[in-house]
């Protein structure tokens, strides 16, 4: 995570502004899940529209799962850790979520999926994370891509931190994918426990972490963020990014991205940026013209 021109020493880090707790709820035909990122902080977290964790080894919790249901007007990534899930889509798409690998779908102008269950039991884990589309891209055709667990690039620090580059750059290394426009920015840390690292972020980029397993310490604050913790990361036009401590052995998200800083109207599974849109996602749902 250490880049070429920063040390965890000389960076100005962000610190964290603010903790929050995710809110157990339920979605598709009944999934128990967290949401970590909630509608209250889509504007904060621009362009960021909802972060859900799902992890239950209690097949009652997950094995509804997500039949057939429309987008229109973002991306959805869906990341696993544990367990397997099959997509389906209306635009011919297909394809098996294992352990490590991410599903990366561009609902665009509108698109029919299911996201189902390929276990009867066991630890089913894993993230599904909604990046807005601007608003020049939110009717462009759908597309769906899977990238199975060896295609995500994957480095380690010298301290010993396992990064895997879902999208954006560090180190040099690039991600499995790229946005031009909101330019983000999406990895998961393992970091082993006493390890450190740090992240350049664009300043102008909003900016959060999730700690999902273990504990850490974030910038020269050294605030604490324990597991199930969503750290919000403070916008300062001075620094260079952020600096993370491990105190146990730790498991993390950290995500960035430039704001679109453009209307955001959400009627569940259409974001688009008025009213009238939403009103029109809807007559073109139930229309058929997905
Ligand atoms: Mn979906």
């Amino acid at each position: 995570m250490q880049t070429e021109s920063r040390s965890i020493d000389t960076l100005r880090s962000r610190e964290v502004e603010r903790l929050v707790v995710g809110q157990p709820t339920s979605d598709g035909a009944g999934v128990r899940l967290t949401r970590v990122l909630t509608r209250e902080l889509q504007r904060r977290l621009d362009p960021y529209l909802m972060l859900d964790e799902f992890r239950s080894d209690d097949p009652d919790d997950y094995l509804a799962g997500f039949p057939d249901h429309p987008h229109r007007g973002f991306e959805t990534i869906t990341y696993m850790i544990a367990g397997q899930m099959r997509h389906r889509d209306n635009n011919g798409g297909q394809g098996l979520l294992d352990a490590g690998g991410v599903q990366w779908m561009t609902a665009g102008r509108g698109i029919i999926h299911s996201e189902m269950p390929e276990q009867k039991d066991g630890l089913m884990h894993g993230f599904q994370l909604w990046l807005n589309l601007p608003a020049a891209d939110k009717m462009i055709a759908p597309s769906y891509r899977d990238i199975a667990a060896s295609g995500i690039p994957e480095l380690t620090t010298p301290e010993g931190v396992r990064v895997k580059v879902i999208a954006g750059r560090t180190l040099g290394v690039a991600g499995a994918v790229a946005r031009e426009t909101t330019e983000p920015l999406y990895l998961d840390l393992h970091m082993p426990a006493g390890s450190a690292g740090a992240q350049e972020l664009p300043a102008t980029h909003n900016a959060f972490l999730y700690v999902y397993a273990g504990e850490v310490e974030v910038g020269g604050e050294r605030r604490k963020v324990g597991a199930q913790r969503l750290a919000v990361l403070t916008n300062d036009p001075l620094a260079d990014g952020v600096s993370i401590r491990a105190g146990a052995e730790t498991r993390l998200l950290l995500v960035a991205g430039r704001p679109l800083n453009e209307p955001i109207a959400q009627h569940g599974p259409f974001v688009m940026n008025t009213a009238q849109q939403i009103t029109q996602a809807i007559a073109d749902y139930q229309a058929g013209r997905f």
